[in-house]
């Protein structure tokens, strides 16, 4: 048997980020970038006001106190997006509003509350802007300034590749005036169901036969984790349909397959067997429970095909351990771990030696994370992934966890009052 750590180095040896291509800005969202961002500008590109009030010469108010106001000149006017040619003399200040430039001669903003127009209601003001004002307090040169290039300098590194892209990102970038950004382009995920016993979703129940669950799992899993799923159907367990079902993924230009089922002992040869001929197979034990069986190769000489066991428990789990940390490679992300937590264990739990992924509800409280399980732990039982919001991890080797011990969880989810 080998380790789940022995297993997921061999697969992403064989996995590298696909190639970048623009997208617009807004679809960038949660992608990695593929360029460099260098600013041509500087953000702000000119010195600005911070508060609505008026910009004068620092010096002329460095004594002003509500006991003794110094009196201004008002000689012009200036709102956001526009730009004044009147200029502040001493003894004189220009009104001004938040985002509007700065005007020649000013060096700080008084703002309005601690002039003598505070007093007056903002309609008035409006209507009969003041030809004169008393500033009550004194300010510094700079004050409530937002200088040009302060949050951006002409020439600066903004984003460096490999830079995972959030909305505040976006938001740099539309600065710049970038309509366009060079991400690595995402995978095409092949999702191919194998399976005599299996029918299609709208089919109604027949003895000895299941409906095809696995499919839809993989597609939400590939969806969530970046990739674009490609749905193949499903595989009856022969040899000609397997190879048409593989060709056709291959031609539509699948990046990456993901098949489930037909890999562990007792299966019907012919799923090996095809696999085998259709590209470089190997069969894993992997040291881990549920997923012990796993199938990784490459088909047609490059693409990479992970075999996930049958049981739907087994193949989630499989999923996040090994394909998801594959796909986030291909998107060009370097983070491929899954989040985790420290958790308390609320109930022992028996392990069967092998690494266990136990289903586990965390919840929080004051003195940290608590996980209980979901109860029943069958690796077909498909709603215990449903009820879970983590899987805790526990160590090879190990046959029972006492209550009270602290596990790794790696979430799922996040618990409620813990979500972005
Ligand atoms: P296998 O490894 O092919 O023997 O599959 C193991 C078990 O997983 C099967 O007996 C089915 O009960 C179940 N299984 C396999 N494929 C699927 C699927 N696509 N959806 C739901 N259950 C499946
Ligand atoms: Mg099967």
């Amino acid at each position: 048997m080998i380790s789940v750590e022995e297993a997921l180095a061999e697969i992403l040896s064989h996995v590298q980020p696909l190639e970048p291509e623009p997208v617009p800005v807004l679809e960038a969202m949660g992608r990695v970038l593929a360029e460099e961002i260098v600013s041509d500008i500087n953000i702000p590109p000119f010195d600005n006001s911070a508060m609505d009030g008026y910009a004068v010469r620092a010096v002329d108010v460095a004594m002003a106190s509500p006991e003794m106001p110094v009196p201004l000149k008002v000689v012009g006017s200036v709102a956001a997006g526009y730009v004044t040619d009147a200029s502040v003399a001493p003894g004189t200040a220009i009104r001004i509003m938040t985002g509007a430039p700065l005007p020649e001669g000013a060096t700080a903003v008084v703002p309005y509350e601690d002039t003598s127009d505070f007093d007056r209601p903002k309609e008035d003001r409006l209507l009969r802007p003041a030809d004169r004002i008393e500033v009550r307090q004194p300010v510094a040169p700079r004050d409530h300034v937002r200088p040009a290039g302060e949050d951006l300098r002409f020439g600066e590194l903004v984003m460096a590749p490999g830079r995972v892209i959030r909305p505040q990102e976006i938001g740099v970038l539309a600065s710049l005036g970038r309509p366009t950004v060079l991400v690595h382009r995402r995978p095409r995920v092949a999702i191919l169901a194998t399976g005599d016993e299996l029918l299609e979703i709208h089919e109604p129940l027949r003895p000895g036969k299941i409906r095809n669950s696995n499919e839809y799992t993989n597609a939400a899993l590939v969806t969530r984790t970046g990739g674009e799923p490609l749905r193949l159907g499903i595989a009856r367990d022969t040899k000609g349909d397997l190879v048409t079902k593989i060709r056709s993924g291959l031609a539509q230009g699948a990046d990456l397959f993901l098949t489930s089922g037909g890999v562990s002992v007792g299966d019907y040869d012919v799923v090996k067997d095809v696999l085998g001929a259709e590209g470089e197979m190997q069969f894993w034990r992997v040291n881990m429970k549920p997923g012990k069986p796993l199938a990784f190769g490459l088909l047609a000489d490059s693409v990479p095909l992970i075999g996930l066991p049958g049981n739907p428990v087994s193949a989630m789990v499989s999923f996040e351990q090994f394909a998801r940390p594959a796909i986030l490679k291909m998107l060009g992300h370097t983070d491929l771990a899954k989040p985790t937590i420290e958790a308390v264990l609320d109930e022992p739990v028996t392990n069967s030696g092998r690494r266990g992924f136990v289903r586990v509800v965390v919840s929080h409280s004051p003195d940290g994370y608590h996980a209980r399980t979901t109860g029943e732990q069958g690796s077909g039982v498909l709603t215990s992934m449903a009820k879970a919001n983590g899987l805790a991890v526990v160590p090879e080797g190990t046959y029972r966890v006492e209550a009270g011990t602290t596990l790794t969880v790696q979430m799922l989810d996040w618990p409620e009052g813990t979500r972005a």
